[in-house]
């Protein structure tokens, strides 16, 4: 059993930390809303009155926040948690921020003696839920096989992408493709009901056809296809419009650094900023099938 501060209770961060508890460990956690502390006062953890809290004594601590400036608030600030942990406490932030902040805490975090590695998750609200999340880690080898006595009680697999930031460059590449899968069958689908076809029976042709994916598979964007599924909630509960704008944002900041053409990403990064725009930020990012209604022109 590990002693986990947790800091993050959101559609992710939750469910999470509750999966931790079932997995026997002692779990103390953070967040700004009181709804969330309540939540996870629940499902067994410990709350803490304000974030130094959390560090006391922590095996590990664990981020699960939105983006990066909440991310370096929390340790790098100047109530940051930098000054408060122990030399034996590894820190995992989990959420998906720049690579360039990654690797910024794990250098300015180093000469306090902590270690660090980013591990940013995939598998949705689903996935954290379940306690099926995969971790795509980047920090030392050693460090990264010491976080595995968590992130296994989260998750089902873990991969070491390579050193400080490498988990966030994967994790970027891995939604950047997320949302052109999404979008692009958000427009088949849609395609086909305007010709009148059933959404059920099209997506059941291109599940077992060459058009098959993982939003096919188990996050169907049209409601009423797929029980459990954030669009079949009226779009609620999942992985926010705001969040894919900004992972996208990210991926076209590391293209742009590097020189590399994706223009897909930049395609989808502007149909999701507009989506944003037009108020559905708050929704799941499923919602993007709404933005792709197709009129039947007489
Ligand atoms: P969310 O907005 O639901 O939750 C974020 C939580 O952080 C909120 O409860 C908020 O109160 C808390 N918070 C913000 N600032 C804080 C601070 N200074 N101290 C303590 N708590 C603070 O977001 P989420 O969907 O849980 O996503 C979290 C991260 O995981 C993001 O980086 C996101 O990109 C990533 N992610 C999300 C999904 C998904 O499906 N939702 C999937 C993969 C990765």
């Amino acid at each position: 059993m590990a002693k986990v501060g947790f800091i993050g209770l959101g559609n992710m961060g939750g469910p999470m930390a509750a999966n931790l508890v079932k997995a026997g460990h002692q779990v103390t956690v953070f967040d700004l809303s009181d709804a969330a502390l309540a939540q996870a006062r629940e499902a067994g953890c410990g709350v803490a009155e304000q974030l130094v809290d959390v560090a006391e004594n922590a095996d590990f601590v664990i981020s699960m926040l939105p983006a990066d400036h909440h991310v370096e608030a929390v340790y790098l600030g100047e109530q940051g948690l930098q000054h408060k942990l122990s030399k034996r406490t590894l820190v995992i932030d989990c959420s998906t921020i720049s690579a360039e902040t990654a690797r910024k805490l794990s250098a300015e975090l180093a000469p306090h003696g902590i270690r660090f590695i980013d591990a940013p998750v995939s598998g949705g609200v689903g996935g954290a839920k379940a306690g099926t999340l995969t971790f795509i880690c980047g920090g030392d080898e050693s460090a990264v096989d010491e976080a595995r006595n968590v992130l296994n009680g989260m998750g089902k697999n873990v991969f070491r992408a390579g050193d400080a930031g490498a988990g966030q460059v994967a994790k970027i590449c891995n939604n950047m493709l997320l949302s052109v899968l999404m979008a692009g069958t958000s427009e088949a689908l849609q395609l086909g009901i305007a010709h009148g076809l059933d959404p059920k029976v099209l997506s059941e042709i291109m599940l077992q056809s060459s058009g098959r994916n993982w939003t096919l598979e188990v996050y169907n964007p049209c409601p009423g296809v797929m029980d459990g599924v954030p669009s079949s909630n009226d779009y609620q509960g999942g992985f926010l419009v705001d969040l894919m704008a900004k992972d996208l944002g990210l991926a076209q900041q590391a293209a742009l650094r590097c020189g590399a053409s994706t223009p897909m990403g930049s395609l989808t990064l502007n149909l999701y900023r507009s989506w944003a725009q037009l108020g559905h930020g708050r929704e799941d990012f499923s919602s993007i099938f709404k933005y792709v209604t197709p009129q039947m022109k007489k």
